[in-house]
């Protein structure tokens, strides 16, 4: 049976890790919050009681982590010394191309392989198992990547290089943001038109205006039944890391000397967004931002 290394069970990691389980496999699950914890116990999971314990014997190494730094710590301390070299590392985080490369190489410096996985389509894809997934790795590894990862993926494209899969999800990233904010002022706009947003959505969702941020996580309440608008925003998609998400993005387009001035305008909005205390919301609650309502 494969053992898979599960660190970080929170939004996405928990569904995560709970198919891994349900897929036949032996997850050895490992987070900082309790809470997390038993949550991949009752879905099959085996708690360990730390990072390096859960590595010790495991086949693969799967992170779903907050960011960079986290990602480069638990890497350098605790995977890097405790993991076998057989073992197959796979960061399925969202965090910087810098980082992503600085840690393959760390891997493959002590004779692992690695590869930067990041992911699209949020927590309910997290729970189905439906996930994309935007891989760096060596060439030959990609087939082992992919076997580890089908259990909660619906698509996994091979990307390029190490950091070419964070590189691809930082920029598929600043469209959401971007498209997001498009479709709040859009249903903004309707509202004060006095135009029904249930209205709208059924028009612009068979016009031009169609897009994943409106039909599969539409921000008003009512047209999409697994969008956190319906929820009162909770869950999901955290507006803190849109916000992180778009940073990376615009520190990305500044080294590379890239224009992209709607991103920095999206990374504007949600910063404005976060400092109103609204970065513990789904990222779609920019909605009532735009309405001229306080968060939460
Ligand atoms: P989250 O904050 O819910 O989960 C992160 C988990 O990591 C937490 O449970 C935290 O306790 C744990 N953690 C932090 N430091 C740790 C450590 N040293 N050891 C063990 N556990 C540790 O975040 P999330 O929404 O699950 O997102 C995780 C990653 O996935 C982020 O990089 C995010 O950008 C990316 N992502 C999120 C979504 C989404 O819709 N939520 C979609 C795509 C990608």
């Amino acid at each position: 049976m494969t053992r898979v290394a599960f660190i970080g069970l929170g939004n996405m990691g928990g569904g995560m890790a709970a198919n891994q389980a349900k897929a036949g496999r032996e997850v050895m699950a490992f987070d900082l919050s309790p809470a997390a914890l038993a949550k991949s116990a009752a879905a099959g999971c085996s708690v360990a009681g730390s990072v390096a314990e859960a590595v010790k014997a495991a086949d693969a190494v799967i992170t779903m982590l907050p960011a960079g730094p986290h990602v480069r710590q638990v890497y350098a301390e605790q995977i890097l010394p405790n993991a076998p070299r057989t073992a197959l590392l796979v960061d399925c985080s969202t965090i910087d191309v810098d980082s992503a490369r600085a840690v393959a190489a760390q891997a493959k410096a002590a004779g692992f392989r690695f590869a930067d996985a990041p992911v699209s389509g949020g927590t309910a894809a997290a729970e189905a198992g439906t996930l994309a997934f935007m891989v760096g790795c060596d060439e030959p590894d990609f087939a082992a990547v992919e076997q580890i990862i089908e259990p909660m993926s619906r698509i996994t494209i091979r990307a390029g290089d190490h950091g070419a899969g964070q590189a691809a999800k930082i920029c598929n990233n600043m469209v959401l943001g971007i498209s997001m904010i498009g479709v709040c002022e859009a249903f903004a706009l309707a509202e004060k038109l006095g135009l029904d947003g249930e209205r709208f959505f059924e028009i612009a969702s068979k016009s031009s205006g169609q897009c994943w941020s409106l039909t599969s996580y539409c921000p008003w309440p009512g047209p999409v039944p697994t969008a956190p608008s319906n929820r009162g925003y909770e869950g999901g998609f955290a507006a803190a890391m849109m916000l992180k998400d778009l940073k990376l993005a615009q520190e990305a387009s500044a080294r590379a000397g890239a224009a992209t001035p709607l991103g920095a305008t999206a990374e504007g909005l949600y910063a404005l967004f976060d400092r109103l205390g609204g970065g513990g919301k789904d990222f779609s609650a920019i909605l009532e931002m735009l309405r001229g309502n306080a968060p939460g």
